[in-house]
């Protein structure tokens, strides 16, 4: 039965993509110059808000720290103060040295060589990283190193939950599920390339968990009520 409804599921998701792109516009994600400030945003927006992130990044910048070269040659103590705004500072500034290390010993040093990498490895060595999880993972498979990958978050998850989206497709509740259902949503849309797809999902579902699907939902005036119907 589940199975036979995934490709309705499917379709709603779509909908729901196109729903906030219409309400929204383009979120030209992610927002940073260059990869390394992608990889750098997304330790620090673990747990925190993007403007504490904001606040840290411009501390590293007034440190010559928003490149691979500035990151590793600036002191353990010194990122931990640059980063404090983000919260968990100690445990992402040693996070952040790990990868560095992890770059300079495997990759010479080269985000380059690391993109070049097949991303389902390399999805594996992000993941052995301390402080790397699946969201941080995926979002620097896609947005640092341009490969075809969807990223979930917290704001995705809580709006599957309340329009009993994954539940319905899967019985499942978990990180991979909601990844492959949004691969699955995509799977055959000619629009754009699916990267391009995915980059706007994920943006876009953050705008509406921002402006909408907080802790407590703010259904009226959502982009996303008229589906509420099917949640029953
Ligand atoms: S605020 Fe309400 S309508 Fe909007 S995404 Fe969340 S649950 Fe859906």
């Amino acid at each position: 039965m589940k199975g036979r409804r995934r490709p309705e599921v499917a379709k709603r998701l779509r909908w729901i993509h196109d729903q906030l792109a219409a309400a929204y516009g383009p979120q030209h994600w992610w927002p940073a110059k260059t990869p390394f400030e992608v990889i750098l945003g997304a330790y620090l927006t673990q747990n925190t808000a993007w403007k504490a992130v904001e606040r840290s990044l411009a501390n590293l910048r007034a440190a010559g720290a928003l490149t691979v070269e500035g990151l590793r040659a600036l002191p353990l103590e010194d990122l931990r103060r640059c980063i404090q705004p983000s919260g968990f500072y100690t445990r992402k500034a040693a996070a952040l040295k790990a990868f560095v290390a992890m770059l300079d010993e495997e990759f010479g040093g080269s985000l380059k060589a690391l993109a070049a990498t097949p991303p389902a490895g390399l999805r594996d060595r992000l993941l052995a990283l301390p402080g790397v999880g699946p969201e941080t993972a995926d979002a620097i498979l896609l947005y640092a190193l341009g490969h075809v990958v969807p990223v979930a978050d917290e704001y995705l998850r809580r709006i599957a939950e309340r329009h009993r989206l994954q539940e319905v497709a899967s019985g499942s509740k978990s990180y991979g599920a909601l990844v492959e259902l949004t691969r699955e949503a995509f799977a055959d849309d000619p629009r754009d390339t699916h990267a391009r797809l995915f980059n706007e999902f994920h943006a876009l579902t953050v705008a509406v968990g921002k402006a909408h699907c907080r802790r407590t939902a703010q259904c009226e005036g959502c982009p996303l009520a008229g589906d509420l119907r099917y949640a029953k």
